[in-house]
């Protein structure tokens, strides 16, 4: 196959540029991706017991995004799904985010309506208050909430997660998980809220079933590709590729590390399946402060299904190295103003190469969700075919 467009990763990034340049564009595509599989971090399968599973930690597909909705409905039904997280905290399960019944269960009930008026003041009912933000609340009693939900909630699991605390890493990390000012114990407050019905995989497998779509697995694009910068010069297995490069993956391996490694943060994830219906009473149960694991979820919870067994992950936060096999895979980047920095500089250098297009979790080094992946790739697409 003469490709006229080369897809680095199967994600929903790549996959979403792969599935619109073959069915809009009609272009041929080849997608290839390093890992044996399709789907990115999305990639979930069957087990033995019928439950599906994660396979790099809990998805939950949420979006307010009307044209990423519409979008990946082509590819799949849907099963409704809001997501329940608990915490663990001074030995009791209560909701996460914190919120008004949080409030209930952890303060005397005289104090807790008292607080509740206080930020109902403040911050106005259905609030959402970054804890940054409570922490330097006017009102006192409220900076002692904001402390006290630092303390039992936040520190311990963002040292555990990022390696220090949550002021030095970007506010826009802890502010994902505000505390509300409401009796709404859901997750996440988009419009839409729900699991590809048949699992992520199945739909990846539709988007990228497309006749103009090949897809090499178990192929790093890296030993393929060869990129010119004097030239601007790109090359497929040391042929010139004159069509366009659509790469997903982390941009200090593009560049082979010449200005330095991206600071990641890696997970190693701890899969058990017990012989018993139920584990817990929540998907995900945070595990702020005594574990080394940051948080449990139960596969089961997700998209029901009725066996004996029930299979979980625990997540084992860890520094990222790409020597080392255990934790080479670079989950999070690492969100500070000099990491910002250091990526600025590789991503000029994709600007010498007029084919080359970039985007992703990974490439444009930001934490998206699954929708902002989409999202963007689909915009990316309508300025690159106009
Ligand atoms: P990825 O899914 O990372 O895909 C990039 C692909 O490129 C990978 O498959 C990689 O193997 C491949 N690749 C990289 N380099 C090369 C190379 N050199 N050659 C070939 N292939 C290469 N989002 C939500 O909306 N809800 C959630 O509940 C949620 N939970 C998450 C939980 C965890 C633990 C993590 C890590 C992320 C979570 N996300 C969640 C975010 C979600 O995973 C991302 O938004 C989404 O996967 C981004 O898609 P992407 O294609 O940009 O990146
Ligand atoms: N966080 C925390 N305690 C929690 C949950 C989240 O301190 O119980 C912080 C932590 O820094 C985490 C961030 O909020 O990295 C974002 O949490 P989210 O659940 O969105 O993380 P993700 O699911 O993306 O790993």
């Amino acid at each position: 196959m003469h490709p006229h467009v080369i897809v680095v990763g199967a994600g929903f990034s790549g996959a979403v540029m792969a599935e619109r340049f073959a069915s809009v564009a009609d272009q041929r595509v080849l997608v290839l991706e390093q890992r044996p599989h399709i789907g990115g971090n999305c990639y979930d399968y069957k087990n033995e017991h019928g439950i599906v599973v994660h396979q790099y930690g809990p998805h939950l597909f949420h979006t307010s995004k009307q044209e990423v909705w519409d979008y990946l409905s082509n590819f799949t039904t849907w099963h409704p799904y809001e997501h329940k997280v608990l915490s663990r905290v001074d030995g009791k399960l209560v909701p996460l985010p914190f919120n008004l019944n949080t409030l209930e269960q952890l303060y005397p009930s005289q104090q807790a309506a008292y607080i509740e008026s206080l930020l109902i003041d403040q911050f106005g009912e259905g609030s959402k208050v970054p804890i940054l933000t409570l922490k330097k609340a006017s009102e006192p009693a409220l900076r002692e909430l904001g402390q006290l939900v630092y303390d039992k909630f936040f520190v311990n699991y963002t040292v555990k997660q990022w390696g220090c605390r949550p002021e030095d890493i970007s506010p826009e990390v802890t502010a994902r998980v505000p505390v509300v000012v409401s009796r709404d114990n859901r997750y996440f407050h988009d419009t839409y809220q729900a699991i590809p019905s048949e699992g992520y995989t199945p739909l990846f497998e539709r988007m990228l079933g497309h006749k103009n779509i090949q897809v090499e697995t178990s192929c790093d694009a890296l030993r393929r590709l060869t990129l010119d910068a004097a030239t601007g010069t790109v090359c497929l297995d040391g042929e010139v590729f004159s069509g366009k490069l659509i790469y997903t993956g982390t941009l200090d391996s593009l560049f082979s590390f010449v200005d330095g490694e991206l600071p990641y943060r890696s997970l190693r994830f701890d899969y058990e399946t017990l012989p018993q219906r139920e584990f817990q009473p929540a998907t995900t149960v945070n595990y702020p402060n005594e574990e080394a694991f940051t948080r449990i979820t139960e596969f089961k919870h997700i998209l029901p299904c009725n066996s004996a067994h029930t299979t979980i992950v625990r997540e084992y936060p860890q520094q990222y190295d790409r020597a080392n096999p255990e934790a080479d895979v670079p989950y999070y980047p690492v969100f500070t103003d000099k990491n910002q920095d250091a990526y600025e500089r590789y991503r000029q250098m994709t600007l010498r190469f007029n084919s080359l297009t970039v985007l992703g979790r990974l490439a444009d080094y930001r934490y998206y969700n699954m929708d902002d992946a989409v999202q963007n790739a689909l915009s990316t697409f309508a300025s690159l075919h106009k």
